[in-house]
């Protein structure tokens, strides 16, 4: 089942098995900023014929990293209609060895003890989790921070935030919108609470880097976070990074076992998309 919602009059955000992708309109066509899981891939299709498109409208698909919920669907659109598909290079080759920077089963056996994360190891299994499928051919984005538009409907800016994955890539977009993959996010079925934050710990190649990609994301001109995962969330990119790191920090997970006050997380700034 595929949920469609619209962010901006031609940005549309749809989320699959705990997983976001979005559609950017221009025209008769489109792109999709990630493609979900291959369990997604008849939702991704949905998706695109929900907003009234075919297809073969899809003019690329833009990938903010090489992880198996997010690139899941790529592989069919290239099969089927010839879709070009990019990514930063460093995730391109990891596509196209299957080899991704990505937890392996045995670290989620590990926490199989933890709240909620029995309940989403099913579902991602049955999402195609267990499966290798390796995606060659992806087309590498220009190299470093060009601050380019790639020429392609709707515009997306790629912007280099590594940690997550070595080449992970958040796309502006016109509008002050952000697509930030799991650069940041502000939801997951293995985090309590909602608003932005970092993905649990374990899921970063490399957690420096990420947290220094926060430094990235907060010098942004843009006031919509349309995150990987988790709801749309409106704020500026200072406030939003500002909350993650007090998350990463700690101190919103200390709240969780205690007083359930407000935070800054949960105020009226963010907004279910
Ligand atoms: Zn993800």
């Amino acid at each position: 089942m595929v949920v469609v919602s619209r962010v901006a009059p031609d940005v549309f955000r749809c989320s699959g098995t705990h997983v976001n992708w979005y559609l950017l309109r221009e025209g008769r066509h489109l792109t999709l900023i990630d493609a979900g899981w291959a369990g997604d891939t008849a939702a991704v299709v949905a998706s695109v014929v929900a907003i009234g498109c075919d297809p073969r409208d899809v003019r690329a698909i833009v990938i903010t990293h090489a992880h198996a919920d997010h690139i899941g669907g790529a592989l069919h659109y290239r099969r089927e209609y010839g879709t070009p598909v990019h990514m930063s290079a460093a995730d391109a080759g990891r596509a196209a060895s299957g080899e991704l920077e990505q937890p392996r089963a045995s670290d989620v056996v590990r926490r199989l003890g933890e709240p909620g994360v029995v309940r989403w190891a099913l579902d991602v299994a049955r999402a195609g989790a267990l499966r290798r499928r390796p995606l060659p051919g992806a087309i590498p984005l220009p190299d470093g921070d060009s601050w380019e538009p790639l020429d392609l409907p709707g515009a997306p800016v790629p912007v280099a935030t590594p940690g997550h994955t070595s080449g992970s890539t958040s796309y502006m977009l016109p509008g002050g919108l952000l697509a930030t993959g799991d650069a940041l996010i502000t939801a997951h079925p293995l985090a309590r609470l909602t608003g932005p934050q970092l993905p649990p710990a374990f899921f970063a190649h490399d957690p420096a880097a990420a947290d220094a990609s926060l430094d990235v994301l907060a010098g942004l001109d843009a006031d919509v976070v349309l995150p990987g995962h988790g709801p749309v969330w409106r704020g500026s990119m200072g406030e939003a990074t500002r909350i993650a790191r007090w998350r990463a920090d700690g101190v919103g997970s200390s709240l969780r076992h205690g007083a359930r006050k407000a935070g800054p997380w949960q105020r009226s700034g963010s907004s279910k998309g």
